[in-house]
């Protein structure tokens, strides 16, 4: 029997069929294309990719357009203040002048037809890793025609609440699951007629028959760190198929920035690959695990000698912010998280707050390492695998450090 898979579809259902009729036809020679990109292109010229999240609050699109390159041979510096938030260190030797730019917000949900430039500002730049080079990717805030942000466009309050929160240093380390299917939205490597063998040997697996789609996984780690994404592991996850990186220790608005990226890359990776990623919280209904993005968090007191006091305060502002934090833990105000928050699979209970050292099945975890030491962080493990992380490291700072 071929599992029901909940995802949004990637391309429309009547292209699917066409595609996979036309089988290999529709891949390209990656050998070829590397003759290409091999080309030498001008100096001072670049390959700028503008990356932003559309409409729809989960998926990402990207544009290109050619950038003059500022020559800074032999010798380190800094680029710009990107939105006033302090020089960060980027490529050594070549910086290229980002305009803002714009798109036709009409196409990504983000505008109307009669009115639908939508624009482009860049915030966070990051080395290409798959034209190399000098070439750039540049994460992106939208903007509409009167100069407010979009709807969908969750950093521009993020950063305001995290330069109050900055003298605070909020730091945070994301989770990231996801699950990868076929270009049929069957999960990858499952048989075709029904359901590979129940979950145990998959967590941490290694073999054939244990691990599926361990290639997506290695080369997505490289890709992001070589861009300069702080990523920090992988691991396979309980469900076969769904893999799990970790992005963090980042402070303030960079968690957000850089987990936003490291999504990118993933599904750039896999389309190499002609694997889909599925960010959905529930993907296979039943006895199989979800994905989620336990999200960490630690001030500095926190950090600190005896830090466990400010931990437990932290737990008990969350405590009575419950749903506040349900609503801002999925695109949908807690409507994905329900198919996952059961109270089974290491889950907790949607509709309860809980809190416990080493106990996967609380909302808060305070890992075991951190009640030993007293200090350290606390793991949120409710948000869902598709949330924004703007908005989940927003809320934390807001409940915890601003007493919002
Ligand atoms: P788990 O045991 O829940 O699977 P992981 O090892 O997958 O944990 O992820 C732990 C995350 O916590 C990493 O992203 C790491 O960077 C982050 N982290 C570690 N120390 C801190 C801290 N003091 N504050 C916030 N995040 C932290
Ligand atoms: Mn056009
Ligand atoms: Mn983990
Ligand atoms: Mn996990
Ligand atoms: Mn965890």
């Amino acid at each position: 029997k071929h599992p029901k898979v909940n995802h949004p579809k990637p391309f429309p259902q009547q292209h699917c069929s066409k595609m996979l009729s036309l089988g290999n036809t529709t891949a390209t020679n990656k050998t070829v294309l590397d003759r290409y990109m091999k080309l030498p292109i001008p100096d001072n010229k670049c390959q700028v990719m503008y990356v932003w999240v559309d409409g729809s609050g989960e998926n990402l699109r990207s544009k290109t357009r050619t950038c003059e390159c500022v020559a800074r041979r032999g010798r380190a510096r800094a680029g710009p203040n990107l939105n006033g938030l302090g020089p960060r260190v980027w490529d050594q030797y070549q910086r290229p002048e980002l305009p803002i730019w714009n798109f036709d917000g009409s196409s990504t949900g983000q505008a109307e037809g009669s009115n639908s430039d939508v624009y482009l500002h860049p915030v966070a730049l990051y080395r290409d890793p798959f034209r190399l080079g000098d070439n750039k990717l540049v994460l992106c805030e939208t903007y509409k025609h009167n100069k407010k942000p979009t709807a969908t466009n969750h950093r521009h309050r993020c950063v305001e609440a995290m330069s109050r929160a900055a003298d605070q240093h909020p730091w945070f380390g994301m989770e990231q699951e996801y699950t990868l299917l076929d270009t049929d939205n069957h999960p990858f490597g499952w048989p075709k007629n029904g359901f590979p063998g129940p979950q145990g040997p998959y967590y941490c697996g290694v073999g054939a028959g244990k691990v599926y789609g361990r290639d997506v996984v290695e080369a997505h780690y490289r890709a992001c760190l070589y861009a300069g994404i702080n990523i920090s592991g992988e691991n396979a996850e309980v469900m076969p198929a769904q893999w799990e990186f970790q992005v963090g220790p980042c402070e303030g608005i960079t968690m957000g920035d850089d987990l936003w990226m490291a999504r990118y890359f993933l599904h750039r990776v896999a389309e190499d690959f002609n694997v889909v990623v599925s960010l959905d919280p529930k993907p296979i209904p039943g006895d199989w695990n979800g994905a989620g993005m336990h999200t960490n968090f630690s001030t500095k007191a926190m950090r600190e000698a005896n830090g466990i006091v400010e931990i437990e305060k932290a737990i008990d502002k969350l405590s009575r912010h419950h749903i506040r934090h349900i609503k801002a833990y999925d695109p949908k105000e807690g409507k994905d998280n329900e198919r996952r928050l059961t109270g089974l699979h290491e889950t907790s209970s949607i509709h309860d707050f809980s809190a416990g050292v080493a106990n996967r099945g609380c909302s808060i975890r305070i890992p075991r390492g951190v009640a030993e030491d007293k200090q350290g962080y606390l793991e949120d493990r409710r948000p869902s695998s598709n949330a924004d992380p703007y908005m989940v490291s927003e809320v934390l700072v807001r409940t915890i450090c601003l007493d919002e």
